[in-house]
């Protein structure tokens, strides 16, 4: 069989569930990725809960036609530096437990984990992870109040290096998840993601830490710059460097694309697609003819599956179709066993 398409970058998220261990804060009932949440799992006007959640989620993932299999992605809660819990500072909350669950229940769901870098047991339990098959370790430097160059992530790097797991960073603006502390935006910047690579880690950089509202973002034209940079010294440093090209559908992140596929080899992007954060159909197209791009517009206004309609889109922006591949060659070289 050829390789599988592979879309490695979904988002779970639920109210809270005493079964399950997830929960959101009543500040994420205020973001715009709640609101999506309820309209995608038609709970508008009923009570929005897990089961609802996961029912959507596995049947858009089984009915794609194009996408082979998905990553569903934990979130771990905030730890403080002396490895303190802080439910009152997490707002999204998906337990690795409940995902490694999901994925081995299905086969075109992949578990991708989560583990905060300040927990006292972080090592059992990336082992925990790394024995249900986790495909990488997810981060949201903002949302979960990590500071990526603290001592306390060496060790962590050192064991992600180890076990070939992907490190999966957020990078740029998160409007989605809120933070409880400001000062952690500034960690989104790629440019804290040296010491990992440093360690050997394979960093996957998130969104290509584009800017959401293009150059209105101005607190987040530096991420981008950044993350050219890195990709500029790759070679000579050897790095094991990747970027996913999840939400690069939309009208203000157009402008980014041509200077993308330019400056970065394709070998380094993953193809994902940030579901359910909405996408726009109106997004960066080859066309330049105005009926045909017209024609490409409403098609995907009628395509219902929202992973084919990110995959639609993204094909016709130019990338090589190995991006859609590419993630299965670094998943296989992931090393699972204890050490
Ligand atoms: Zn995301």
């Amino acid at each position: 069989m050829s390789q599988p398409t592979i879309d490695m970058h979904i988002h779970f998220g639920a109210p809270p569930d005493e079964e399950s261990g997830c929960y959101w804060s009543k500040d994420f009932e205020q973001t715009a990725a709640y609101y999506a949440m309820l309209l995608l799992t038609k709970s508008l006007f009923k009570k929005v809960d897990i089961h609802r959640v996961k029912k959507h989620l596995i049947k858009v993932i089984n009915t794609s036609k194009q996408v082979d299999k998905s990553v569903l992605l934990a979130l771990d809660e905030v730890y403080d530096s002396n490895g303190q819990v802080h439910k009152e500072w997490s707002h999204l909350h998906v337990p690795n437990k409940y995902l490694a669950q999901l994925a081995s229940e299905n086969e075109r769901v992949m578990f991708g984990a989560s583990v905060h870098p300040y927990r006292n047991d972080w090592e059992e339990e990336l082992d925990y992870c790394l024995k249900h098959h986790a495909v990488l370790c997810k981060w949201i430097p903002s949302s979960q109040m990590i500071d990526p160059t603290h001592e306390k992530c060496i060790p962590f790097y050192k064991k992600l290096a180890q076990h070939n797991l992907p490190l999966l960073c957020h990078a740029g603006p998160e409007y989605a998840i809120p933070t409880s502390n400001n000062r952690y935006n500034e960690f989104n910047n790629p440019r804290y993601m040296r010491h990992a690579l440093d360690q050997g880690v394979t960093v996957i950089i998130a969104h290509c830490a584009l800017p959401y509202f293009w150059f209105l973002d101005n607190d987040y034209q530096d991420d981008f710059r950044e993350f050219l940079k890195l990709f500029k010294e790759v070679e000579q440093h050897d790095w094991k460097l990747y970027a996913d090209i999840s939400a690069l559908t939309g009208p203000l992140r157009a402008d980014y694309i041509d200077d993308l596929i330019d400056k970065i080899p394709q070998e380094r992007f993953l193809f994902g697609s940030d579901y359910p954060i909405p996408l726009s159909e109106i997004s960066y197209n080859r066309s330049t003819h105005f009926f045909k791009w017209l024609w490409f517009v409403l098609k995907m206004f009628f395509e219902k599956n929202p992973l084919d309609k990110n995959y639609d889109i993204v094909h016709k922006m130019g990338f090589h179709d190995k991006v859609y591949t590419n993630a299965s060659a670094l998943f296989a070289a992931i090393n699972s066993k204890k050490q």
